[in-house]
């Protein structure tokens, strides 16, 4: 590989050589009998890793068009929908849910804080919701919800409402068990903690939300996104056979597959582990410098990915040029109201999985550098 900056941001993260080698591929038809199990074995591989018997897609696009396919296909117009709102992107998937006109009531959260159960359990008596949505991890703040918590709460409260999960920044660092948890539907994406390059929306929904879509009284009102065009495809490739509506990105689906497999065969709960190891060993060190996160606790802290405050006297074009200067990239605040205040460091897939490759501590090195560069005193 090239040598390059790091890409220590919430996604895209960095990538394998393996995965990257699967990009380079020859122009290979999408029928082809080598592209045919590349696809058909992600697809049972996402069954794995999600720990479901519901059906995964992959389609390319990104995270954003598994908001698309479950507003499109799983609400139809006029139905409510209960959006548990921990930043930017729960704005957002408010925003996509409108399109086809759900009626969106938010759950917003302060900033740093995590969808209260209590409050979830007293949103849920206020009307029928179709569907709940929940931000895995807001990559926004850093902040990781207790799906399996609100998702009991639903089952108690609201048995029929569909439990959509938004696991962007969270499938492959999170710990997800969609059937045990009664989870409906998770979106994600290749770019993130599933280490692959961007390109490909990746999804698992589960029998009963195929159910309540087969159900359906009016028309999906969307071309490319409806499943009535994309179960069959899923289907065919899964029994290892051709079939066409809409030509897949065979390079990212070969590099999705190999990094699927290497999450695999490294083991899925150790995966959660090392995550939650190098997550902890990160914000101590954050602490340890003197500076704060924007979750605001430990407890409901993502293991992905930290969201830091600057510390006084330091500002965002301080800091990340200075980074940069160090070989890492760093991101910027996402969220409205903080955007300046903050920045954002991924810690996914193999820059923690392998450290040996030592991504982390040259992570965090340059970020004690970088601070002492920048005037900053503090705990250094
Ligand atoms: C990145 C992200 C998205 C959007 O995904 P894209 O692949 O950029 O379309 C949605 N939700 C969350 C939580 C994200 O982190």
């Amino acid at each position: 590989m090239a040598s390059h900056k790091l890409c220590m941001i919430p996604g895209p993260i960095e990538f394998h050589e393996d995965v990257l080698q699967a990009m380079a591929t020859p122009a290979t038809s999408h029928v082809a009998p080598n592209f045919i199990p590349a696809l058909g074995e992600s697809i049972e591989l996402l069954r794995q890793i999600l720990f479901t018997s519901g059906q995964p897609f992959i389609i390319a696009g990104s995270g954003t068009l598994g908001w698309d396919m479950t507003a499109s296909n799983l609400i139809e117009a006029g139905e409510d929908v209960l959006v548990c709102n921990s930043g930017y992107f729960g704005d957002r998937f408010g925003e996509c849910l409108e399109t086809y006109g759900a009626k969106v009531t938010h759950l917003r959260v302060p900033i740093g804080e995590s969808p209260k159960l209590d409050d979830v359990a007293a949103a849920l008596k206020t009307k029928k919701f179709k569907a709940i949505t929940i931000t895995h991890v807001d990559t926004s703040t850093g902040v990781l919800a207790d799906i399996k918590g609100i998702a009991d709460v639903v089952r108690r409260e609201s048995p029929e409402t569909l439990v959509v999960v938004d696991g962007v920044c969270s499938v492959g660092s999170e710990e997800i068990r969609m059937d045990a948890w009664g989870i409906d539907v998770v979106v994600t994406a290749s770019q993130k903690a599933l280490g692959a390059p961007p390109g490909l929306c990746v999804m698992g929904v589960s029998e009963r939300a195929i159910g309540v879509f087969k159900n359906r009284n009016t028309p999906v009102p969307n071309y490319y996104a409806n499943w009535n065009r994309w179960l069959p495809i899923m289907n065919a490739y899964e029994a290892r056979k051709p079939s066409y509506f809409a030509t897949p990105a065979v390079q990212n689906v070969f590099a999705l597959n190999v990094s699927l497999k290497q999450i695999v065969a490294q083991g899925i709960e150790k995966r959660f582990a090392v995550h939650k190891e190098a997550s902890a060993k990160a914000k101590k060190f954050i602490h340890d410098l003197g500076l704060k996160l924007v979750p605001t606790s430990l407890e409901h802290a993502a293991n992905g990915m930290s969201a830091v405050y600057y510390p006084e006297g330091v500002a965002a074009t301080d800091l990340l040029p200075k980074l940069a200067a160090h070989g890492i990239v760093a991101a910027g605040g996402l969220h409205v109201e903080i955007a300046p205040k903050y920045f954002r460091i991924g810690h996914m897939g193999i820059s923690v999985t392998e450290p040996e490759r030592g991504h982390l501590d040259a992570t965090l090195n340059a970020l004690k550098a970088s601070l002492a560069e920048c005037g900053y005193k503090g705990a250094l």
